[in-house]
């Protein structure tokens, strides 16, 4: 099943549905790319270099057999090269196997030190993460323009991007203004006020966990079991469909061909179903006391967002 795209500001299209690809094991990711692709209408992968992946997702879209052309790919500049973003991004495509990017993503809006203890996550004596505080994210921010202009990628934007961080340290130096903003959003973190902020300048927002990633409270939830119920869809279709409705790019992640295709049949069959009414209902259960963040590593770095209760401590 095709899934309907949405108009970036470059006027380049992505699909609305992608799959995620954080924590699939490099022997399960071949096959769940390969399947998303092949069998299930897949044209949006979503991978990252810090997944350690991304030659076996390179490796799935070689066997899937669907040319490169049409598939919209997304990679991420990992935290300790906003040093070198050229150097990093060309790992990356030759991981991934391609010539260009439909997407590239500044990882998170911090610079771990590309000199310190350890390649992905360095830490200062005391444990503390190693993050370089003096840095100026539009110094990372130029050399993703520079990349851009290149020709190496078709797209630049940001996640885990707070609206502060893009007001106050990013747009007001930016030639190119962010075509995404990949953040934590879903039934318990609909992120309303920083969804309206992204739309107003014309920042597409895209939801990572949208089923509430591992081991999931979300698929539980009254509110999204009873609309499942009156719809005949699973949960997991009404919390993907609710983003969906809303015009949110939206990237679950399967391993499962089962789920890998259901996901992307019932958010779709949902988004279609879910009333005006029943999204308002939507948007208003994380209020009713369920607010929560479930990825928040510990940076020890304030970005801007809403202090909520987190789930799951000292997650990338
Ligand atoms: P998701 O919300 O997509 O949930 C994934 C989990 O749900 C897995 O355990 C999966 O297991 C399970 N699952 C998938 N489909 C179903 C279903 N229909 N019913 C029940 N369970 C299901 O979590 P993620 O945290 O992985 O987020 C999605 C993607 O967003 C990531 O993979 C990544 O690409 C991106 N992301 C980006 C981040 C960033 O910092 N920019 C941070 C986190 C994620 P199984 O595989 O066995 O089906």
């Amino acid at each position: 099943m095709a899934s309907p795209k949405i108009k970036l500001n470059n006027g380049n299209e992505i699909p609305i549905i992608g799959l995620g690809t954080w924590q699939s094991k490099p022997d399960e990711v071949i096959n769940a790319v390969e399947y998303a692709l092949k069998e299930a209408g897949y044209r949006h992968i979503d991978c990252a270099w810090a997944y350690d992946n991304e030659k076996e997702v390179g490796e799935g879209i070689r066997r899937s057999g669907v040319p490169r052309s049409e598939i919209f790919l997304t990679s991420k500049l990992w935290c300790t090269h906003h040093g070198r973003v050229e150097a990093a991004l060309d790992e990356t495509l030759a991981n991934l196997g391609t010539d260009y990017l439909d997407l590239y993503l500044v990882h998170w809006p911090i610079h771990l030190n590309p000199n310190g203890n350890h390649p992905k996550f360095p830490t200062r004596p005391d444990g503390s993460r190693d993050v370089l505080t003096d840095w100026k994210i539009r110094d990372t921010w130029a050399q993703m323009e520079a990349v851009l202009a290149k020709g190496k990628v078709r797209a630049i934007g940001v996640s885990n991007f707070s609206e502060r961080i893009l007001e106050q340290d990013l747009l007001p130096y930016a030639k190119v203004v962010p075509a995404v903003n990949q953040v934590e959003l879903h039934l318990y973190n609909p992120q309303l006020k920083l969804v309206e902020y992204l739309k107003s300048k014309g920042i597409v927002p895209q939801a990572y966990s949208p089923l509430g990633s591992t081991n999931s409270p979300l698929l539980e939830d009254e509110t999204a079991g009873a609309l499942a119920k009156k719809y005949e869809l699973s949960p997991a279709d009404i919390l993907l469909g609710y983003l969906v409705a809303k015009d949110i790019v939206t990237l679950p992640k399967s391993v499962n061909p089962k789920r890998i295709k259901s996901n992307i049949e019932g958010a779709l069959a949902a988004a279609k179903k879910l009333t005006k009414e029943d999204v308002e209902k939507l948007d208003g259960v994380a209020a009713s006391g369920k607010q929560m963040r479930l990825i928040q590593p510990p940076w020890g770095v304030d970005l801007g967002f809403d202090n909520w209760p987190v789930r799951v401590q000292g997650r990338d």
